[in-house]
Order: structure tokens, then sequence, then C-alpha cells
């Protein structure tokens, strides 16, 4: 497996691989690797010749006031579990090589942007677009893959390589939860054991409307996100949003929805989680 850490290298090498004819899979991360992140570069493998597993936290996603600079990392770890899942290629740049100084370039989204994790977060998808679209420049993926993990961001993305052309595959990974049903995150490393048992109320509410908007469609979304509201916060939680939204544009769901998102955001300690499901009627 190779490991890139300057932008340069990467996209010769890349270019290289076009040119043999490789079709190239890539798996945007940002590190401290788990059992979800694995999942997509499994995806990844059956549809890439070669893999490209990035591994970036970046700076231009995290408002000041977040957690950048405590962000966990394990380089050798998530090597490793790169390796074990069949990745040709590591890009782990430092932030000085992907951003000038004297940087005057974003790609932002107006529409999608402007719900659920963006209200509280306002510059998050500008910076996950612009390092989106530098990794497609770089790594010249066919496909790339994404988790359901993070719909929103999902969602956008894929807004954004129709509405800019990308010449991108977008695929999507189901969330893969842990033992006790919590969703895989990098974050739930700063969950006291305490926290980690009361933020289960979380994928209670998502399984709980999950059955609910299955059997009664739309005349469930009130039901179910008082019932997320009151169940996360009795359990500790300050919940951030418990929003039902159209799955194709994010807007408020209607009768002829043809199918939704249920999402919730929620802080357990200091600890800011996200979780969902789609529901196809
Ligand atoms: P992150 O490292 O948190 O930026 O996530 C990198 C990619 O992994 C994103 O596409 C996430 O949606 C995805 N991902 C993170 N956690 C999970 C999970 N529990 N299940 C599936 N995909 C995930």
């Amino acid at each position: 497996m190779k490991i890139f850490h300057q932008p340069g290298e990467l996209q010769a090498y890349a270019l290289e691989c076009k040119r043999s004819g490789k079709r190239i899979a890539l798996v945007p991360t940002m590190g401290f690797l788990h059992a979800g992140h694995a999942s997509l570069i499994d995806i990844a493998r059956e549809r890439g010749d070669e893999v490209i597993v990035s591994i970036f936290v970046n700076p231009t996603q995290f408002a000041p006031n977040e957690d950048l600079d405590k962000y966990p990392r394990d380089f050798e770890n998530d090597c490793r579990l790169c390796e074990a899942h069949g990745a040709t290629a590591v890009f782990a740049p430092a932030p000085e090589s992907m951003y000038a100084s004297d940087r005057s370039i974003w790609v932002d989204e107006t529409t999608l942007s402007k719900v659920l994790c963006g209200k509280s977060r306002p510059i998050h998808f500008r910076g996950v677009l612009t390092v989106v679209s530098k990794l497609f420049n770089l790594a010249l993926p066919d496909v790339a893959v994404f988790g359901k993990k993070d719909a929103q961001q999902a969602i956008i993305i894929k807004r954004m390589v129709r509405d800019l052309n990308f010449p991108v595959e977008i695929v999507l990974g189901d969330l893969i939860r842990d033992t006790d049903n919590v969703a895989m995150s990098s974050r739930n490393r700063y969950l006291s054991e305490d926290e980690r048992r009361r933020a289960r109320s979380i994928s209670e509410s998502v399984f709980y409307a999950e059955k609910q908007l299955k059997a009664q469609g739309v005349a469930a979304v009130d039901e179910v996100v008082e019932y997320a509201r009151k169940h996360i916060t009795e359990a500790g939680g300050v919940v951030d949003y418990v929003e039902v939204r159209d799955s194709s544009d994010l807007e408020a769901p209607t009768a002829s929805s043809c199918g939704v998102l249920f999402a919730v955001a929620a802080v357990f300690g200091t600890t800011r989680l996200i979780d969902n499901c789609f529901v196809d009627f």
C-alpha cells in the first residue's frame, strides 16, 4: 500500500493509474478509522482497481469553537485498517499542503446546507465541499464512497456532483452501528461510560421513528419527533435538532414525498452526536 503526503504525488499517481486504464475508487475520511469506514473501503474495493483512502482532518470544516485540535488521530492504526481492507493507497496531507495561505476560492451550497447540521454549523458544508472537490481533483476517482451516517453531507455531495458536473459516481454505504446500537463515530471516544450508555437514547429514537414512519408514512412525523426529543432529553442529552425531511431535497415532507430522512443531532457531555435513518415509501 502506497502512502502519499503531498497532493502533487497523489495526483501524479492517479494520472498514471488512469493512463493504464484503472478504475479509481476514493474513500474520503478524517481518520481514527472504525468499522464504519472499513465498510466503505470494502465497497470501494468492489468497485475500483485502485482504492485510495484519504485521511485528512480538514480544518476548513471546523468552526473556531469546535473540536479540530482535539479530534482523535491514530495514523498507524488507520494504515493497518486500510491495508487489511484492500486499500492500495492512503493520502494523508498536512493542512499547509492542501491550503495556500492566500486561498480565496470556495465551493459552497446555498439551500440544502442551510438546514439540519448547517444551522448550528454554518461554515461546515462549505469546508466539506471545498475539500471534497480538491480530493476529486487530486485522486481523479471514477467512484467515491460516502456513508449514510452523514446523511445531509451525502445529499449535498450528490447535489455538488450534479450541479458542477464532476465525472464521479457517488456510492453510499449503510450506517454501521456498534454492538450497543450507537452509531459508530470517531467522536464516540470522547464519551464517558455513562454518557455512552445514555447516548443509546439516540439510536432508540431512530429505531422507533423508522418503525412508525414505515407503518404510517408522513402521518407519523410529529409523533416521532416529539418522542425522540423527550426520550433523548430524559436521558440527559441536549437536542440540537430532531427533524423529518423529504430525502430528495431536505424540504418539509408532504403526502407526496417518496422518502424521508429522520435525522437527529444531540449533545451528551461535550460530544455532539448525529444519527439518522432513511425511510422510503
Ligand atoms: P469521517 O471520518 O467521520 O469524516 O467519515 C468519513 C466517511 O465515513 C463519511 O462518508 C462518513 O459518512 C462515513 N462514516 C462515518 N461513520 C460511519 C458509520 N458509522 N457508518 C457508515 N459510514 C460512516
